[in-house]
């Protein structure tokens, strides 16, 4: 998929709208969800213009890629979770309900977020 200038994220980045800043480093930006789905629930971008994983670790650079990985890092030491435990998460296109088509992690916390999905495992018959 062909990466969407227009995209939420990609505005935040160069600050035509406003985010709820939490971290920045040179590559990466950190802020909260405007819709929280939990107590605590933060996004991690990179800056660069990239849809999904597999296009970030095919274009981004060694330090987009440390970055990133920084940010998540501090972003979790920042809202003090790293204790009590978080999720991170990343939506990948339509199967995961991705919305916005920007790279980015939800850092989910705050609360018992319980088993991995919800409905739990699936019927060993039924796995790919
Ligand atoms: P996803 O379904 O993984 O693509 O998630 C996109 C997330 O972006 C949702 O949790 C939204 O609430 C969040 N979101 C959308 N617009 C904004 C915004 N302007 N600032 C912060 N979070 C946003």
């Amino acid at each position: 998929m062909a990466y969407d200038d227009g995209n939420v994220f990609a505005r935040i980045v160069r600050g035509e709208i406003p985010c709820n800043r939490i971290h920045e480093n040179e590559h990466a930006l950190s802020f909260h969800d405007i819709a929280p789905q939990a107590p605590v629930h933060a996004l991690v971008i990179p800056k660069g213009r990239y849809v999904s994983m597999a296009d970030f670790a095919a274009g981004a650079n060694a330090e987009e890629q440390a970055d990133l990985f920084r940010a998540i890092g501090a972003t979790a030491v920042a809202l003090g979770v790293t204790e009590s435990g978080y999720r991170l998460l990343t939506n990948t296109g339509p199967d995961a309900h991705q919305e916005v088509m920007h790279l980015h992690f939800h850092i989910l916390a705050g609360k018992r977020l319980g088993p991995m999905l919800t409905g739990g495992p699936m019927p060993p018959s039924s796995a790919p």
